[in-house]
């Protein structure tokens, strides 16, 4: 596609696009009256303004209904859980009885953990990719010690090359076959939280497969944002949060998937708690814990309703909307966004480096070499919400949902000015 850095052109592209009316579905912070240019969605989403209609609800019914809202809520509390799934599949291409929202993201990863990294004295390594988000290493490293094994010699972790700044599939692949049978579970992040690539989950999990060993994936930055096919990549578990581009809400509950082949083996090792016993036996409180045959098997208590509330309506737009037509503007989006970054970088002469890699989502990873901490103030003083790593990279995150082509030009206008004023 044939870009322009103008203010005509941008809005050419958002009236074109088949998402615009969606931008009014969400409540936008303002900074001296104005709405933000909002990169920050891979961080946390913005708040859909129908998720208060169902939260009120819940309270509604909760003050009318006391304990009987559980069976005669407009939405009934003790199955609300399983309206999320349904939606919630189509989104990372699961059956719906494999998919099941609970708890957050580290804590399923722990449980999924308990039935899917069974280590042997062969076969106890675990592989990830390096630099992996600090919480899946806190919880890789201590899976491995509650076991009795050492994190440096059962924890693998692919390394970029030299130089670079994104991993190349056939590196992981070459250490997966290395490792061979000593290789237990490979987990990595779909998604890299920091450069904003894309792993080729496909074909990754063959390769971990073709050598025995199971395989999980966090998909914190992947959900909402890029194609998934979990059941059909033959993926044996997930999990990921909501909050991010799922928009559900700060610290909201967390997705998991277990691949259908692994429902109904009655050996697996699991904890186990009431609400994923058979909810047809649930309520005569029996001993006996008989799994129900979905992803709920794994679940523990009875569901946060009012968590699930805001997830549920946010999930309602994903579904109206479809992730086709979200990946295409996402596309074009994070396209005119790099665009636009590439044309500021030259007018002002500066030495913007993207590092995100062509395998990419919605986010781009900028260097601002020669620049740092000034302008990441300029622009947030400026209505530009975006994020700063350390050392001096900013992530931008245009969420299709929400952004416009004009917030990337705007964007570049103050991008030029900051540049021009620090
Ligand atoms: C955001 C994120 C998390 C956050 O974990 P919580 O348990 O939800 O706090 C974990 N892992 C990755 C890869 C993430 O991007």
């Amino acid at each position: 596609m044939k870009f322009e850095n103008t203010l005509q052109f941008a809005r050419t592209m958002d009236n074109k696009d088949p998402l615009r009316s969606y931008r009014k579905e969400f409540h936008f912070p303002e900074v001296d009256g104005q709405p933000v240019i909002y990169f920050t969605g891979n961080s946390l989403g913005l708040q859909p303004k129908r998720a208060k209609d169902y939260i009120d609800e819940v309270m509604a019914d909760w003050a009318k209904m006391g304990v009987e809202g559980h069976f005669y809520a407009e939405k009934p509390w003790w199955d609300y859980h399983e309206r999320l799934a349904g939606p919630l599949a189509k989104v990372v291409g699961a059956k719906q009885h494999e998919v099941v929202v609970m708890n957050t993201l580290t804590v399923n990863l722990h449980l999924l953990m308990v039935s899917f990294y069974r280590p042997t004295a062969p076969r106890f390594k675990i592989l990830c990719e390096e630099k992996a988000f600090p919480s899946d290493q806190y919880m890789l490293k201590s899976q491995i010690r509650y076991h009795g094994y050492d994190p440096k010699e059962a924890l693998i972790e692919v390394k970029k090359r030299e130089g670079e700044h994104h991993w190349h599939t056939e590196d992981v692949i070459r250490e997966i076959e290395a490792l061979g049978n000593e290789l237990a579970l490979v987990l990595m992040g779909g998604v890299n939280y920091y450069n904003g690539q894309v792993f080729d989950m496909e074909a990754i999990t063959k390769a971990a497969k073709d050598a025995g060993a199971l395989v999980g994936w966090d998909l914190a930055h992947a959900v909402g944002n890029v194609d998934l096919e979990l059941h059909d990549w033959n993926v044996d578990f997930a999990a990921w949060c909501s909050y991010k581009y799922m928009n559900s809400g700060p610290g909201n509950a967390s997705g998991a998937f277990v691949h259908e082949r692994h429902l109904n083996n009655k050996e697996i090792a699991r904890f186990e708690g009431w609400w994923g016993t058979s909810k047809e036996t649930r309520f005569l409180m029996k001993p006996e814990f008989e799994p129900m045959p979905s992803a709920d098997a794994w679940q523990l208590s009875n569901p946060p309703i009012l968590s699930l509330a805001p997830y549920l309506a946010s999930l309602t737009l994903f579904d109206e909307v479809g992730m086709d037509v979200l990946i295409k503007k996402r596309k074009a989006l994070t396209g005119y966004l790099e665009f636009i970054l590439n044309e500021i970088d030259k007018e002002t002469e500066s030495t913007f480096e993207i590092i995100t890699p062509n395998a990419r989502g919605c986010q781009l990873s900028v260097f601002l070499h020669g620049q740092g901490r000034p302008l990441f103030d300029f622009l947030m003083k400026n209505g530009v919400i975006v994020d700063w790593r350390e050392p001096n990279v900013i992530r931008l995150a245009p969420a299709p949902f929400y952004c416009s082509f004009e917030d990337m030009y705007r964007f570049g206008q103050i991008l030029k000015q900051g540049v021009r004023t620090e």
